[in-house]
Formats: structure tokens, C-alpha cells, sequence
């Protein structure tokens, strides 16, 4: 337990009244989207730079171990406490620090939720494209930590690609200062594109200078109803082999189909839809037909049951209902499903998601593939009761091998979800030895006693 010096030091660093390590408390800070719970010896509620540097100061001083946390949204274990640690909420820092749309910029603080960086920006005529699904409560600090996207990333990029510069403490409480507030600069090394992604192991990140794009005029939808995985999968390859690039590409299988018909958000959907793509397409007013046609005439092909359009904001959102609901449908079907990130080549999609329902079915498993397909990104949900060891074991087993085939196709572990607790034990897989020991070396450069969020990114 935290001693009760430790504890007065962080009460008057920050005020008592940010301070807690009362068992209430503790509980709700206990867990993020994984199934686990561990509770933190406390929870601290910074409210600026400064209060992090010293509170970090002060767990350096006294060895406590920290994690840092935004909205605990994130899927791998990241903002789970390592025992015995205390929890460094950045709930209460999400001030806007400086909007400067002349220089399409903004400074946040890391606690500041993502849509409401949009929101801002969208006041200007600009925006901030990542848009991870959960953009209504999840923070831009763990949106950096963790290097998210949504469906935009097919056009715009991710997080990584959209930070100027950030300002963090490190784990031995020291202050810096990463990038520049200009989109192009290369002086030094690049730290801003090391600390992201980093998962909170080497610094806390309280500030975050953002870039931000002149938001397009106009946005169309189309929902492309396919007989088969496959025969969706071929039109992805078709569609980013072209020119028009669409600016969301998302991919449901039959199964995720499944998981949304009792929300009714499927009860539109052709008879004998096994799969179904949304793609999107955005610019200029007077430019979208072009790109529609194009994007019609490229998903013409195999399989192709449907196509319908949408081109103002309401036609959009129905046509978007399907995928929204899917998240919490598929959660609804298997509370604590085991949930995979992995990202292949986008040609080899079709190929891949044959192996892994052979896998499953192999395994005697239902796994739901649904994701961000013009990124080559699967989220790959096995659909299991935790109670059943057996059910569990052979889960593990189907994991082991959709995560090796992603990796021999040329993927790579975590589209956007991050490593955390729940995949460290394959990062060996992706990542050799001799680069590992030099991420360990930078481990220890940034946090020598090992202090931010221990147990999470690297393989015990
Ligand atoms: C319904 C749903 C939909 C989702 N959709 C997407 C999606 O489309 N795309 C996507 O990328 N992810 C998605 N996610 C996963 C998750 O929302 C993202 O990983 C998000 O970036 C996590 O943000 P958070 O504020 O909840 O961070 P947390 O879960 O609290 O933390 C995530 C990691 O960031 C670290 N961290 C947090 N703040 C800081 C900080 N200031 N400094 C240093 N480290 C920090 C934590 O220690 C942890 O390792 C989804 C999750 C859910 C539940």
C-alpha cells in the first residue's frame, strides 16, 4: 500500500480533493475494456502540466509505480493498473490551450475527449480526421498513447499523423518537449513519433499540439451489399487499386451481420447479404459524382447484391446504422469476447479471412470479422464464455494461429488498439531481438526505474 507519506506528498502537490484512495474509487479505476480488475492503491486527478510533473516527481522519489489513464476505453489491458500502482487520470485536463485556425493548428490538453477537438476545429472550417469509434468519451491522450484511427485512416492516416509536437513528463519527472508547431521541421530526433504509441511506458503526455485540415464541403455514403466475404474482399482490392481514394472502406461479415439483426439496423439489407462494405467518399460538391461513379463502377463485380447511396446528413446515418451498432451488438452477443487488432496486406484480405473462419471452425469457435478493410485492418472477435476453460484454451490456440498467418502474410500485430497487457506475449513474434533490446534501452532512458505502467508492451 501507498505510505502515508507518499500520499500526504501527492495531496499537497495537487490538493486533497484530487486525491483519492478510497475503496470506491479504487474500484471504478479497477478496469479498462478487458475482462480484468486490478485495483490501484490510488487515483490522482491532475489538472495541469505542472501538477504532473510534480506528482511525477514524487512517485520517482518514493518508487510508486504509475498509470496513466484517459477514458479506460482502450481494449488490450493499457490503462489497467499494475498492482500496487497508483492511476494518473487525465480526465480533468481537456482545456484547448490555443485554437489558431490561420496556422490550422490547436493545442490541447491530452484529457480534452476527441470529437470535442473536432467540434472545435469544425467551428473554423477545419477538422481533425482521427475518429476512432469511441471519439464520443475516449481521450486524445490515450488516442496518442495508443496511435488510434477510425475509418478515415484510409485517406487521412492515424493520430501519428496529425501531431506537431507534444509537451510530457518522464518517468524520472523530468519535462520535455517534442516537435515543432510548423508542419515541417527536422531538428533532432523525432520523439513525438516515438512517444506515440508508446502506450504510456516512456511519458506522461499532458499537452498535445494538434494539426488540423479544412474540412471537406461535402461527404456520400454507399452501402454495398455482397453474397460473400469474398466477393467483398475482391472489391476492397478493386477499390484501392484505382484512383479514387474513398475516405472510409469498413468491412462486415456475415456474422457481424448476424449480431446487428436484433438491433434492426440489418432489417433493410437484400436477402442473401453475407457481407457488406461502407465506403464513403469526400471533397468538393461539384467533384463527388466523379468519385462516386468511379467507386460504383470499381465495387461492380462478383457477388454484388446492392448498392445504395446517401449524399445528406440523415441518408448518411441510416446508412451508417449497421456498422455503429456493431460494437455494442457484438458485445451484447459475447460480454467479454477475446478481440484482435491484426492488419494484413489489403490484397490479401480475402485469403485471410477464409483462413481464419476455417480456424475458427476448426477450433469449433464463431469469430465475427468485421474493420477498417482499406487499411488491411481486421478486428477479429472470438466469441467465447471465459467460465469454459475448454472453450478458452481453444480460443488461445485459434488466436496463436490468425495472429502467426497475419504476421507470415507480411501484417503486423495492432492496427490501432495498441499491445498493452493482452499481446505483449506475441510482440517477439513481429520484432527481433535485436531491435526489442534497443526499445528496452530507450525504456530505460525515458523511465529508468520502470515506473510508467509497468507490465505492459514487452514480453516478461
Ligand atoms: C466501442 C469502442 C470502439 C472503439 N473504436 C476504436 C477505433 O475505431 N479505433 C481505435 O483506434 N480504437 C478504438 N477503440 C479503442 C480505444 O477507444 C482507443 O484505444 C482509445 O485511443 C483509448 O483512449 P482512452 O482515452 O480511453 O485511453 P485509455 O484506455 O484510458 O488508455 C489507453 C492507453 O493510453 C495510455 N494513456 C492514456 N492517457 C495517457 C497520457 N496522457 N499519457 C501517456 N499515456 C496515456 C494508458 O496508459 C493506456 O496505455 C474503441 C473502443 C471501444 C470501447
Amino acid at each position: 500500500m501507498l505510505s502515508d507519506t507518499a500520499l500526504a506528498a501527492f495531496r499537497s502537490a495537487l490538493g486533497s480533493d484530487r486525491v483519492f484512495d478510497d475503496a470506491a474509487t479504487r474500484a471504478i479505476y479497477a478496469c479498462d475494456e478487458t475482462p480484468r480488475q486490478v485495483e490501484p492503491d490510488a487515483v490522482l486527478f491532475p489538472t495541469s502540466h505542472d501538477e504532473v510533473a510534480a506528482l511525477a516527481r514524487i512517485a520517482f522519489e518514493h518508487r510508486i509505480a504509475l498509470t496513466p489513464r484517459g477514458a479506460g476505453s482502450g481494449n488490450v489491458g493499457g490503462a489497467l493498473p499494475a498492482p500496487g500502482s497508483v492511476v494518473v487520470s487525465f480526465e480533468c485536463m481537456r482545456r484547448v490551450l490555443e485554437f489558431d485556425p490561420a496556422n490550422r493548428l490547436i493545442v490541447v490538453e491530452t484529457g480534452m475527449v476527441t470529437d470535442d477537438v473536432d467540434r472545435v476545429a469544425r467551428s473554423a472550417g477545419l477538422f481533425y480526421p482521427p475518429d476512432p469509434g469511441s471519439g464520443a468519451y475516449c481521450r486524445i491522450g490515450g488516442n496518442l498513447a495508443m496511435n488510434a484511427a477510425g475509418p478515415r485512416a484510409v485517406k487521412y492516416g492515424v493520430t501519428r499523423d496529425y501531431v506537431l509536437g507534444l509537451r510530457a513528463v518522464t518517468g524520472d519527472g523530468r519535462e520535455i518537449r517534442t516537435g515543432c508547431r510548423t508542419t515541417k521541421g527536422v531538428t533532432g530526433y523525432d520523439l513525438t513519433r516515438l512517444l506515440i504509441g508508446s502506450g504510456g511506458t516512456l511519458a506522461l503526455i499532458t499537452e498535445a499540439t494538434l494539426k488540423l485540415l479544412p474540412a471537406p464541403e461535402a461527404v456520400a455514403t454507399l452501402r454495398v451489399c455482397f453474397a460473400s466475404s469474398r466477393d467483398a474482399l475482391d472489391a476492397v482490392s478493386r477499390v484501392m487499386r484505382q484512383s479514387v481514394m474513398p475516405c472510409a472502406l469498413e468491412f462486415m461479415d456475415h456474422r457481424s451481420i448476424d449480431a446487428i439483426r436484433p438491433t434492426g439496423t440489418a432489417d433493410d439489407l437484400p436477402p442473401g447479404t453475407r457481407a457488406l462494405l461502407m465506403v464513403e467518399a469526400d471533397g468538393a460538391v461539384e467533384d463527388l459524382p466523379r468519385q462516386i461513379a468511379a467507386l460504383q463502377q470499381a465495387l461492380d463485380g462478383n457477388g454484388l447484391l446492392e448498392i445504395r447511396s446517401g449524399f445528406d446528413r440523415e441518408a448518411i446515418a441510416q446508412l451508417w446504422a449497421a456498422r455503429k451498432s456493431l460494437s455494442h451488438a457484438v458485445k451484447r452477443v459475447a460480454p467479454l469476447k477475446v478481440n484482435e487488432d491484426v492488419v494484413v496486406p489489403v490484397s490479401q484480405l480475402a485469403d485471410f479471412v477464409d483462413f481464419i473462419d476455417h480456424t475458427a471452425h476448426a477450433h469449433r469457435l464463431a469469430a465475427v470479422s468485421f474493420g477498417h478493410a482499406g487499411n488491411g485492418n481486421l478486428h477479429v472477435n472470438l466469441m467465447v464464455h471465459p467460465d469454459d476453460a475448454d472453450e478458452m484454451d481453444r480460443a488461445h490456440l485459434a488466436l496463436d494461429a490468425i495472429i502467426l498467418r497475419a504476421l507470415a502474410l507480411g501484417g503486423t500485430l495492432s492496427g490501432e488498439h495498441g499491445i498493452g497487457t493482452e499481446k505483449r506475449r506475441f510482440l517477439d513474434r513481429e520484432i527481433d531481438p535485436a531491435t526489442l533490446s534497443l526499445m528496452r534501452s530507450i525504456k530505460q532512458q525515458f523511465d529508468p526505474h520502470g515506473l510508467l505502467n509497468p507490465g505492459k508492451l514487452f514480453p516478461d
